[in-house]
């Protein structure tokens, strides 16, 4: 089946003939393909000679698409294949649900089977949503959570992912029945029992009957209950506990898991920034297309990951390969390695008291001074350190914060010399006006003292390291610049150096929250403290739970920002307060708890650092730890 050519993935081709034969390439070995979407002519050469079942509008299509009519809740299909009608019917209204459902039909086709036989299986399909959600767990668990859809494959996924986001030495997995695999119960399980083992999971909490009487075939540690409520049960009585452990929930829909999820939950308020994991990868993704491969990319999770959460963050971005981690602080990096990420990891400020740490954990400190490099090279010594300790020099290039200046450098050459326990991992520096033309005549000229740097260093040292200087701004824009590594930061979080780079950005994080009450507000009344809100009309309010210590400053009370209820701009009205704030809602449709966006979108983000009087930057790593983070994975 060739379900559909999208503009994904288009990157590296030389066009799309180039792209649809990488994608053909699948099929080498099919005898019959089942094609939505593409007309004869854009179909590679030698596979004119296939078994090909056309699908398209067009009148030479093997299957012909007439009309499709969306109604509310469904859609009805026009075919025609072989001068013969057909009516189809599907529960979806989305574009994706059609295509889909209309290659199923080709499938049926191609296969022998008579459509017309599956028209009410058609009109029965139930949708698939394969998006798994981490949460935080109660009793230091983490939960992943997905309970719409069960079966093998897709149970794979979600392990593989369990893996990846495993941050307790511990694994349970808490799995229904799975329903309609097609083979025996009890191959089934047994397969199911390889898989736990091969992905080493610990614990097995097993719900259902079908489960339940497979028990025998699983050998690691496990417990079993006929359904979910006596789980819910045990839970509840104490019976039973999970602790200190990542936790995959995986059930069919009808064994209804979101009670489990409800449950294990971590109870926190309405108000939660959302991580969308998979824009994440995208935007780097972007950014990977503007460097050359062999460029090696580090990526910034200082600041908790700019506001985004550093293990979530620091997990998918070392599946996914980056080559480099940066924080700020040692303590940073300790939770990084806490959470099981090996990736080096460099600190940026490394503080006396910490270097300690710093040796025991593996990360690597920035040199930005002759003082610094005086107590790393005691702290090793005290630390018995015997093999050369990589170290990463940054050169103050005219951003004048930490670094060496112009005028150490050749005294640099000489102490690092002195010091072979040291071994210069990279030296690099930090542009001050990269995303702004009018200074990048400045931005040049740091650029060539970063360059005399780096010879003078090459030549008294010796040996060859890792150069680099541009933050994702400087990616963009300089791309003469890029040397053997680049640091992305605020890029990745879906923030552009200009308006075109923006449009390529996907947005990461979403700041939402809900409504707590709804009332109406008589004129000349005000609203919260110092009565600042004043009632001119009656009006309606609707009281929300974000405030300035989640981050919702102060400055935005009075009508300087609005919210979104139901795709409506709702003001602010009166005084934020700490914990809570109200919004204008006069005539618009909305109910306690409805759902309140803050951001979602970089407009928004935009809106918000210029009512904050400031940049996007702060407004990312404002939101206080308090506002829960969940991660999505698609
Ligand atoms: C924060 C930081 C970066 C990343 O900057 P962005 O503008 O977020 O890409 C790069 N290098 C250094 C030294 C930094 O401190």
């Amino acid at each position: 089946m060739f379900t559909n050519l999208g503009d994904a993935h288009s990157d590296g081709f030389s066009g799309v003939k180039q792209k649809i034969a990488e994608k053909f390439s699948l099929f080498d070995n099919c005898t019959v393909i089942v094609v939505n979407g593409l007309n004869a002519k854009q179909i590679p050469t030698k596979f004119r000679k296939k078994k090909l079942i056309l699908i398209g509008k067009e009148k030479g299509s093997a299957i012909q698409i007439k009309k499709t009519s969306v109604e509310s809740t469904s859609t009805k299909i026009e075919l025609v294949h072989a001068s013969k009608n057909y009516n189809l019917e599907i529960p979806f209204t989305d574009t994706a649900s059609i295509s889909n459902a209309i290659t199923c039909f080709g499938v049926l086709l191609a296969t022998g089977l008579e459509p017309e036989k599956y028209y009410s299986s058609f009109k029965e399909l139930p949708s698939i949503a394969l998006r798994l959600e981490i949460k935080n767990g109660i009793n230091n668990c983490v939960l992943i959570n997905d309970f719409y859809n069960s079966d093998l494959d897709s149970l794979k996924i979600a392990l593989n992912y369990l893996n990846q986001q495993t941050r307790n030495s511990s694994k349970t997995v808490i799995l229904s029945d799975i329903e309609q695999s097609g083979q025996s119960t009890k191959n089934l399980y047994k397969e199911i029992s390889k898989l736990l083992k091969q992905y080493k999971i610990n614990s097995l909490i097993g719900i259902g009957k079908n489960i339940s009487a497979n028990a025998s075939a699983f050998t690691i540690n496990k417990t079993f209950f006929e359904n979910t409520n006596e789980f819910v049960g045990a839970i509840n009585s104490n019976q039973i506990g999970i602790n200190n452990s990542t936790i995959l929930l995986k059930g069919a829909r009808s064994f209804g898991f979101e009670n489990i999820s409800q449950l294990l939950q971590q109870k926190s308020h309405d108000t939660i920034l959302e991580i969308n994991l998979n824009k994440l990868t995208e935007n780097i993704n972007y950014y990977r297309s503007l460097i050359k491969p062999e460029t090696q990319l580090m990526c910034m999770v200082k600041a908790t990951g700019y506001g985004s959460g550093s293990a979530e963050i620091a997990k998918t971005l070392q599946h996914i390969g980056v080559n480099y981690l940066a924080v700020a602080y040692a303590d940073e990096g300790v939770e990084l390695r806490n959470a099981q990420i090996n990736l080096p990891v460099m600190v940026m400020s490394p503080e006396e008291d910490s270097l300690e740490d710093i040796i025991n954990f593996n990360l690597e400190p920035e040199i930005y001074s002759f003082r610094i490099l005086e107590l790393f090279c005691k702290q090793l010594q005290k630390s018995g350190n015997a093999e050369a300790y990589p170290v990463h020099i940054k050169i103050d290039t005219g951003m004048h914060r930490l670094g060496f200046e112009e005028k150490d450098f050749e005294t640099l050459a000489s102490t690092l010399l002195k010091y072979p326990q040291l071994k210069v991992k990279s030296i690099f520096s930090h542009l001050a006006g990269r995303d702004n033309s009018e200074l990048d005549g400045f931005t040049n000229e740091q650029i060539s003292v970063f360059e005399k740097a780096c010879s003078v260093l090459k030549t008294k040292l010796g040996y060859g390291f890792i150069k680099h200087i541009c933050n994702s701004g400087g990616i963009t824009r300089f791309k003469n610049a890029h040397y053997d590594m680049v640091r992305l930061g605020i890029g990745m979080y879906g923030v552009g150096v200009n308006t075109e780079e923006q449009t390529k950005l996907q947005n990461v994080g979403a700041l939402k929250t809900r409504i707590s009450q709804i009332k109406n507000i008589k004129a000349g009344d005000t609203v919260g403290y110092n009565r600042n809100g004043k009632v001119i009309d009656d009006i309606t309010i609707a009281v929300i739970p974000i405030g300035y210590a989640d981050g919702f400053k102060r400055e935005l009370g009075n009508g300087k920002f609005a919210v979104y209820i139901n795709k409506i701009a709702c003001k602010t009205i009166g005084n934020i307060c700490m914990d809570m704030c109200m919004v204008d809602v006069t005539n618009i449709n909305c109910k306690e708890g409805d759902e309140v966006i803050v951001f979602e979108s970089f407009g928004q983000i935009h809106n918000l650092s210029v009512a904050m009087n400031t940049i996007p930057y702060e407004v990312l790593t404002s939101i206080s730890g308090r506002v829960k983070r969940i991660y999505l994975q698609e």
